[in-house]
């Protein structure tokens, strides 16, 4: 596939004025096309690291949508690309663009030569994915579950299963008052399925590794089979300053996020559906690499998950006339993340446990926390635990009600129906800064 050196030492970038790509003529005559917006999305500097070699730093949402280079020119091994925004110059080895060649039959021969763990995306290439209704950007996140005590959980099963079950409705639960250490969140875990374990181990310090961009995400979407539940505990008192201090804790509905766009944005919708995203997580000790879309889809084309990091993304292996469309589609999608109005901040206490369902839930934090503070811990656990635990739960009780999680419980409202106190749709009211539990009184469903 690769040239090799004599076809590097011919290389000719072509830079047509306008023109919205560059190609590079090889030595051996192959010509390869790259994208200026790919390009930039790639720039393996120390500030982006967008070359899939390290932790992506590099901010979707800060890079112009439309980036032009100044100057390309080839010096040594290198293509050097000046950027007229101020961006300093991003140099690409030749060597690492001639792997990264997309045109058809490089992208086939990468593709027989077997990529690793390639996740089937849920819908066939150039399916347009059904729509299901279009629920709109809905009304802003109102309510969200109430925090119950570790200690009516652990010893009520009627406790324990009105818990699990936002799981299935919100996408993630809220627990206070767990004891510190391991045994505190193990004995939570053994309410309801087993820890899975990882290269980070049982149990784990949440690294406050938020960087530039405070990057909101979905649990290790480097694994071929992303963590189904995540954990976090809170282990020690908020920062000096009170309340939630300089790390609050954000939570983001992942399909309601990926509806909203499907609502405003179709095609970009259509795109993150369709082609898969290559993400990796790698140290001296793993090199953890998965492909999958953004979002899948399901039957009917409802979503049912999400997988988003932009810090463990790698560059997109696709055709040159696709990728432009696909990273305006992911810049989209992080763009809509960042809105208050679907955005939970619930204040986290020490010995509060939150649970999360981790192909939906998008989780990050405000600020860093502060310096060589373990404040976070975390684990994974299996979904299939909880359900089948909440489903005999609800057949030992005589609860007749269907035990799938995600079905409608009592109470909450169906999708699409606008529920009494709710914000009506196309208002924007300022993001709550602070949780307002859903405790008593009426339940207000949140638009899914
Ligand atoms: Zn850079
Ligand atoms: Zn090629």
């Amino acid at each position: 596939m690769r040239n090799g050196a004599v076809g590097q030492l011919a290389a000719v970038p072509v830079m047509i004025p306008g023109a919205e790509e560059i190609v590079v003529r090889w030595g051996d005559g192959h010509r390869s096309r790259y994208r200026l917006r790919w390009l930039r999305d790639c720039c393996p500097c120390e500030h982006c690291r967008g070359d899939g070699s390290g932790r992506r730093r590099a901010d979707l949402r800060a890079v112009p949508c439309d980036p032009r280079p100044e100057s390309a020119a080839v010096v040594g091994p290198t293509l050097l690309l000046r950027w007229e925004d101020g961006h300093h110059t991003s140099r690409f080895d030749l060597d690492w663009l001639q792997d990264h060649c997309c045109c058809p039959a490089h992208l086939d021969d990468r593709r027989r030569g077997g990529d690793r763990q390639a996740v089937p995306s849920g819908t066939t290439r150039g399916d347009r994915p059904a729509s299901t209704g279009g629920s709109a950007a809905g009304p802003a996140v109102t309510s969200w579950p109430a925090p119950m005590a570790w200690s009516a959980v652990a010893g009520d099963d009627r406790a324990l299963a009105d818990w699990l079950a936002t799981v299935g409705t919100d996408g993630w639960a809220h627990l206070t008052g767990v004891p510190d250490g391991d045994t505190g969140l193990l004995a939570v875990v053994a309410r309801f399925g087993y820890v899975r374990e990882t290269n980070d181990g049982r149990i784990f310090d949440v690294p406050a590794d938020v960087g530039p961009a405070g990057p909101l995400h979905t649990a290790n979407p480097y694994r071929r089979r992303a963590p189904s539940l995540q954990l976090l505990h809170r282990v020690a008192p908020p920062a000096e300053g009170g309340g939630n201090g300089n790390s609050e804790t954000i939570l983001v509905d992942g399909f309601r996020a990926a509806d909203v766009l499907r609502a405003e944005r179709p095609e970009a919708f259509a795109q993150l559906a369709t082609w898969p995203v290559r993400w990796r997580y790698a140290d001296d000790a793993v090199d953890l690499v998965a492909e999958a879309p953004v979002v899948e889809l399901g039957a009917g084309g409802a979503v049912v998950s999400i997988r988003f990091d932009e810090r463990s993304r790698v560059p997109l292996q696709l055709d040159p006339d696709v990728v432009d469309l696909h990273l305006l589609a992911l810049r989209r999608f992080a763009i809509i993340l960042d809105r208050p109005q679907l955005q939970v901040r619930p204040a986290l206490d020490a010995g509060d446990v939150v649970l999360l369902d981790g192909r939906r839930m998008l989780h990050g934090w405000a600020a860093e926390e502060p310096a060589g503070a373990a404040s976070l811990r975390g684990c994974y656990v299996d979904r299939d635990g909880l359900d089948s635990r909440l489903a005999v739960l609800r057949r030992r009780a005589g609860d007749t009600e269907p035990t799938r999680s995600g079905s409608t419980p009592a109470g909450s409202t169906p999708a699409g129906s606008t529920p009494a106190g709710s914000t009506p749709a196309g208002s924007t009211p300022a993001g709550p800064r602070r949780p307002r539990p859903r405790g008593r009184g009426p339940k207000v469903a949140i638009g899914r």
